[in-house]
């Protein structure tokens, strides 16, 4: 039926051994993490809020994939039937790979294809994303008068109900998309050849395995490599790690030989022979201030939706729906959420401006930049806070902290259970995924979790602080 999708193809332009095992041996792919699942599934589908801009369409979407070849001739009928002026999810196949286009519309005699994006900003993977539709358009010989990126528009803000007609803005891409119809096609080709090849193709690692995209099938290809290879430390460009490794430098002894011994890249390579971890300790000590026992340990559960929830935001505002304080001198803990209604978040706000003001320094982990998040929200601008704050992930990171799993995961999870080699925690993502469940009793389980997640970082802190 077909051969290629525009996943799969995706897939191919990354690394064309992972397109072949994809479609050979998929039940060699690595389990889809936590962290993978923990979206959050409460905000608006932008693809199904896109097409209200345009009301009134025949959905194509095939209910099951044997199905996509009828759909296709549907989509063929449906162009020359005056009565469908709109097609969502609109199937055509050409040259063995097929596409779904999110919205197709009547323009006069000629159709106008919209791929809808659900980020502020366009990037050259969307610009090629679109060229492969209008080639396969092409292909099916659709008349096409524009093909368009349809994106949200960062200006937008909320007053009322959600007015679609300003939350999107339109970009044409048709002539980006025109100059590359024959690399595309020769692409396609190429891709299908690998598909039809009886073995995998020969393909080294290489940093293909996480750009752009961490590939699924890296516990099948990783397999051989030791925990303490050198490919697992971070001073050295990746570039140059694996073209050592492929060029036959593969184990830590030939690798030492290379680089000073005084360098960062021996410490961490130090550390995970001796499967341990490396900090500068200045650096930290420096960074990290001094010990006081007026210490917060900040737990702060936010998200960023598309389209914006409350009044007066706009995209991507962020929307603060769980906080919880422990003290650190007298185990007191302060907990909040708004999780059965986002609206009152403001209440949030005001209860954890009262509450830090309390403290001399305050500590949170987490990958986001909450300090702007606290002055967005004018937290940090209040005259009574005096506090100092701190994201122990950068002062970790500023000071070199490595372990062999850092390079691919700098979480809390990932540091913790280093230095206290016995015991094991859950992910962040758990609390993510419990916030937004549609469940109300593993809603109920976040406090908890956030509770305990702080109490994994005093231990941390005060470990390192020692
Ligand atoms: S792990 Fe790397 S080499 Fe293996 S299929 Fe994926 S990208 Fe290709």
């Amino acid at each position: 039926m077909h051969i290629l999708s525009k996943s799969t193809y995706i897939k191919g332009e990354q690394c064309p051994k992972a397109l072949y095992m994809y479609k050979k041996h998929p039940y060699l792919r690595d389990k889809l993490s936590l962290e993978k699942r923990a979206k959050f599934k409460r905000g608006t589908d932008v693809g199904i809020l896109a097409r209200t801009y345009f009301p009134g369409g025949v959905n194509m979407t095939p209910t099951t994939p044997s199905l996509f070849g009828k759909m296709f001739e549907k989509t063929m009928q449906n162009l020359n039937d005056p009565n469908v002026n709109v097609m969502y999810e609109a199937i055509f196949i050409h040259n063995d790979t097929l596409i779904m286009l999110d919205i197709l519309v009547r323009d006069g005699d000629k159709w106008r294809a919209i791929e809808v994006k659900s980020s502020m900003s366009l990037n050259e993977t969307y610009y090629h994303d679109a060229s492969l539709q209008y080639y396969v358009l092409k292909g099916c010989k659709v008349p096409i008068s524009d093909i368009e990126l349809m994106y949200i528009n960062s200006d937008y803000e909320r007053k009322g109900d959600i007015d679609v007609k300003q939350l999107f803005v339109f970009k044409s891409v048709k002539d980006f998309a025109e100059n590359e119809l024959e690399n595309i096609d020769k692409k396609v080709n190429e891709l299908k050849d690998v598909v039809n090849l009886s073995n995998a193709p020969k393909i080294n690692i290489g940093t293909q395995c996480f750009t752009p995209y961490t590939c699924e099938f890296r516990g099948h290809c990783w397999k051989k490599i030791p925990d303490d290879s050198f490919l697992h430390t971070t001073s050295y460009d990746d570039k140059e790690l694996f073209s050592l490794f492929n060029s036959g430098i593969q184990d830590n002894r030939s690798f030492k030989r290379l680089i000073n011994p005084l360098s960062l890249e021996m410490n961490q390579i130090d550390a995970l022979e001796q499967d341990t971890f490396y900090i500068n300790y200045k650096k930290f000590y420096d960074l990290a201030g001094k010990k006081t026992e007026s210490i917060a340990f900040l737990n702060l559960l936010f998200y960023r939706p598309a389209v914006p929830i409350l009044d007066g935001h706009k995209p991507y505002q962020e929307v603060v729906i769980a906080f919880s304080i422990l003290s650190n001198q007298d185990g007191e803990v302060i907990e909040w959420n708004c999780l059965e209604d986002y609206s009152k978040m403001e209440e949030g706000l005001n209860i954890l401006t009262e509450e830090l003001k309390r403290f001399e320094k305050v500590i949170y982990f987490s990958a986001q930049n909450i300090n702007s998040l606290m002055h967005k929200y004018n937290i940090l601008e209040s005259k009574e806070i005096s506090f100092k704050i701190i994201n122990f992930r950068d002062v970790l990171k500023e000071s070199d902290f490595f372990n062999k799993k850092t390079k691919y995961d700098f979480s809390l999870k990932s540091i913790y259970e280093e230095l206290f080699a016995s015991e094991k925690i859950f992910e962040h993502s758990r609390i993510i995924l419990n916030a937004t469940s549609d469940n109300e009793l593993e809603r109920i389980l976040v406090g908890k979790d956030m509770e305990d997640e702080n109490k994994y970082l005093q231990k941390l802190y005060n470990r390192l602080l020692k």
